[in-house]
């Protein structure tokens, strides 16, 4: 499989602004550790390419984003986190859930999701992090997106975003777009965009076909002059380690280290992104308590 990547374009007239992205391979990777089933592959695969060409967006190093749908369906809570370059992790809080096919006879992400809030929190490096907050209105994602960023942003967008699943739920194909309309933005050059998309009727299929993201762009920006404004190389990443782990157990506080003492076990941590189990010994945890005394 293809290593993903996404790509950014300005028109030239500074109309409108897209990321477009093969996620493919990091779909694949989150459908290998959370063993995801072929309508969770689908959902968990479209919110993470979602977070990952949000992550793009952000300005600097050390910022990232966490879109985060809380919706009442079988697949609980999908939480997705990329970095500012557009690398992502995941986490669905039931990987194995599984409907029928919907009436169109496509994967029911939108009933895996429900309804429910949706929230996209920036961390920008600032004591607080800026929070955003609006209702799933399909839960199929795509459309989710571009209604928190028109309803929440008071930002124009179109999302776009399509995983194939193969028979045996792996992923077979992945990708999507953004398109953000800036200020002041040149009436025709939104109609051109409009009619662009509504050529477009699955970005998984352009992506199975080979397309890349300068080809995605190339399609929604075509009859329209711009310029690439950066590509990257992105990847599932998940930054947790031993000392992260360390950290959060020093700042249960005094009482629960205390508690688990006197449990008397190796205290285990799981991470919910990448799977990664992390053991402290009982010597450990008693160290900790003693460090939280003082
Ligand atoms: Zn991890």
């Amino acid at each position: 499989m293809r290593n993903s990547e996404l790509m950014r374009a300005l028109t030239k007239d500074g109309s409108a602004m897209i990321v477009a992205a093969d996620t493919s391979a990091v779909v694949q990777k989150a459908h290998e550790i959370h063993g995801l089933s072929k309508t969770m592959t689908a959902a968990l695969g479209r919110a993470l390419t979602a977070a990952s060409m949000m992550g793009s967006l952000l300005k600097e190093e050390k910022q990232s984003v966490t879109l985060r749908f809380c919706g009442d369906g079988p697949a609980g809570t999908i939480c997705c986190v990329s970095d500012w370059r557009g690398n992502v992790r995941g986490y669905a809080d039931h990987p194995q859930a599984e409907l029928p096919p919907n009436a169109k006879g496509k994967l029911d992400v939108g009933g895996a999701v429900g309804r429910g809030p949706m929230y996209v929190l920036r961390d920008l490096g600032q004591d607080m992090p800026y929070v955003g907050v609006a209702s799933i209105v399909s839960g199929e994602i795509a459309e989710d997106v571009t209604n928190y960023f028109a309803s929440s942003e008071q930002t124009p967008s179109v999302c776009a975003l399509g995983v194939l699943v193969h028979p045996d739920f792996n992923c077979r194909a992945a990708g999507g777009f953004l398109v953000q309309l800036l200020p002041y933005a040149d009436p025709q050059v939104v109609e051109q965009i409009e009619k662009n998309i509504e050529t477009i009727e699955s970005v998984s299929r352009m992506v199975d076909g080979g397309m890349r993201p300068r080809d995605l762009i190339d399609t929604v920006f075509a009859g329209l002059e711009y310029d690439v404004l950066d590509e990257a190389q992105i990847g599932y990443v998940c930054p947790c380690s031993r000392e992260r782990y360390a950290r959060a157990l020093l700042s249960l506080g005094k009482k629960e280290l205390r508690r688990l003492v006197d449990e008397a076990e190796p205290v285990e941590t799981l991470c919910s992104f990448c799977g990664k189990k992390y053991v402290f010994e009982l010597p450990e945890v008693r160290q900790m308590l003693e460090e939280a005394k003082s």
